[in-house]
């Protein structure tokens, strides 16, 4: 007997197992085991068809082995039919073999599946069934030499009792075992596709839940933020209201400020005329000088004796006498008592007047309009001059000069000139004023002899010396800032050599000079004037407003006795060392 053909080598695959014999690729070939396939007339005809039909692969492999005929035993490769002829005689031989050959006593299909179907309610009645099923099976013609492994063959055919049926493939445990693997992993996956649908659940409802909250948020949100605006646009429109308000009260308040505004204005321009009136140099003659003052450049106004005006002068002429031991200006060479004042010439002269105003403006303004808070002003409050102060702006003063007969016109007219004065007085070349008549007079020499003064030397021998008439001055003169000089030093106020004084000295910043110098008299703490004098260095700074006529006459005068030298010597030394203990 030949080895099975069933299955070429070829297109054998892998493990795969005969149908027929139960043997892997290896087994079947070389075993040398006759296999039924090819065993066509040791079968029987009803084993034929079920196996062909039960495999329609195998007979698919079979056509094509016979269609390609490389392995094909049973025929020729010269006489190969076509493929519709080939598979014609197939079905043709195949409705041969469906012929049974033995008797059928039944359809053993439909046996078994009345087998199959019917329940037997009890083991004898199964066992019953079996003895009837076996004795409806075909007897196997090989008998207890059956070597057949298809379980098919042992539900057609009986064999005799005794007869055991050898499992003779290994593969069964084997499936067996991978069957089982498999149906562990199938029960795994399906485990696992529980666990994730499981999860898949979870996951689902937490998502939703997920979804549920933040659509919650946005809601929330959302109405916050409606709440939001809502406050917002009440909060503007009351901000609205307020700025309306705010408008209305700003207009009102604008035309306030308007109103202010244009009276402030007002008020300014106002303030600027009076000012302006105020700045203006002041060329306001004195009342006393009555409307009129210029109708001519130069007037001399003779005033009546028994006007209130002559009365001040005469008064003022005597009323600052001071013995001068001396014999300078004197009365039968003693110093006058008393000056006799025959005549009072107010001299009106525009042009040395408004020179006048102009300086003493000019040094208003220099001094910041503060000449009344200056050290010197407070000086002279509380050392005041004999003479009056006039006004306190620009301390202006009545002050006395004595002079030259013939100097008087030039004075009057033209105004002193400091540009000619002598550099020879203690204060260098200025224009030199006395508070006291009495100093004055000393500078004015006899008509008659042309003695008896300062300048021309003592010694008037004249008759009639109490009819003698002599000219005097009152000036009206800005004193300004006023340089106290207690201390004298010939070097400093009279300069040395080429270099005489001709201005009034630097003040203490070295920059600006003062506007006039006073030398202080012994009794308030000079060194070297027994009597106050006033030097001013510019021109018209000074006014000739009166020239007095006057008589010297010492009817009134004694002769100081020496206890009353002795007290006034003591006077003297009290009143300097008061003045110097707060030092
Ligand atoms: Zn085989
Ligand atoms: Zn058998
Ligand atoms: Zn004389």
């Amino acid at each position: 007997m030949a080895a099975c053909n069933n299955f070429v080598p070829s297109v054998w695959k892998k493990d795969q197992i005969c149908c027929d014999c139960f043997k892997t690729k290896e087994e079947h070939s070389t075993s040398g085991i006759k296999c039924s396939t090819h065993a066509e007339s040791q079968l029987p005809p009803a084993y034929e068809q079920s196996t062909i039909q039960a495999s329609p692969q195998l007979m698919n492999i079979v056509d094509t082995q016979e269609h390609t005929g490389a392995n094909d035993r049973g025929q020729s490769a010269n006489s190969t039919p076509s493929p519709f002829a080939r598979k014609t005689s197939l079905l043709q031989r195949n409705r041969t073999l469906l012929v049974p050959t033995d008797t059928p006593v039944a359809n053993p299909r439909q046996t078994l599946t009345d087998q199959v179907t019917s329940s037997p309610s009890t083991v004898s009645e199964k066992e019953t069934q079996s003895k009837t099923d076996v004795a409806q099976l075909i007897p196997c013609r090989y008998g207890m030499a059956c070597y057949r492994q298809n379980p098919l063959h042992f539900e057609k055919y009986s064999h005799p009792p005794g007869f055991t049926h050898h499992q003779k493939s290994s593969q069964v445990p084997q499936l067996q075992q991978q069957l089982d693997v498999n149906a562990t992993i199938i029960a795994d996956l399906q485990q696992q596709l529980k666990d994730h649908k499981e999860k898949q659940n979870q996951e689902n409802t937490q998502l939703q839940q997920e979804l549920k909250r933040r659509e919650k948020i946005i809601e929330q949100r959302f109405q916050e933020s409606i709440t939001n605006l809502q406050n917002k646009t009440e909060y503007y429109e009351k901000e609205i209201e307020k700025l309306r308000a705010d408008k209305l009260k700003m207009a009102i308040h604008t035309q306030g400020l308007e109103k202010a505004l244009t009276l402030e204005l007002e008020e300014r321009e106002k303030r600027e005329l009076e000012k302006k009136r105020i700045l203006a140099i002041r060329r306001d003659t004195p009342s006393y000088w009555g409307p009129n003052a210029f109708v001519t450049p130069y007037r001399e106004v003779k005033i009546p004796s028994s006007s209130p005006e002559f009365n001040i002068v005469s008064h003022l002429m005597n009323s600052n006498i001071e013995r001068h031991d001396n014999n300078f200006g004197t009365i039968y060479g003693k110093d006058p008592t008393e000056f006799i004042v025959t005549r009072v010439i107010r001299i009106q002269n525009d042009k040395l007047w408004h020179e006048y105003c102009f300086k003493k403006e000019s040094i208003i303004q220099k001094n910041d309009g503060k000449i009344r808070d200056l050290a010197c002003s407070k000086y002279l409050q509380t050392y005041p001059m004999a003479t009056p102060l006039l006004d306190s702006l620009s301390n202006e003063y009545w002050l006395f000069h004595g002079c030259a007969e013939k100097t008087l016109y030039d004075l009057s007219h033209n105004g002193y000139d400091p540009r000619v004065s002598s550099l020879d007085g203690m204060f260098g070349g200025g224009f030199y004023l006395a508070e006291n008549s009495s100093k004055s007079n000393q500078y004015i020499m006899c008509p008659g002899c042309k003695k008896n003064s300062i300048f021309t030397g003592s010694g008037c021998l004249c008759k009639n010396q109490e009819n003698l008439e002599f000219m005097m001055v009152l000036y009206r003169a800005v004193l300004g800032d006023v340089h106290i000089a207690a201390k004298y030093q010939a070097s400093t106020y009279r300069g040395e050599g080429a270099r005489k004084v001709r201005r009034a000295p630097l003040k203490d910043n070295n920059i600006d000079i003062y506007d006039s110098v006073l030398g202080e008299k012994q009794t308030l703490g000079g060194n070297k004037l027994r009597y106050r004098e006033v030097i001013l260095y510019e021109p018209g700074q000074a006014y000739p407003e009166y020239l007095i006529v006057y008589k010297r006459s010492a009817n009134r005068a004694h002769a100081p006795t020496d206890a009353e030298r002795a007290l006034q010597k003591c006077y003297y030394f009290l009143k300097n060392t008061f003045r110097k203990m707060p030092d």
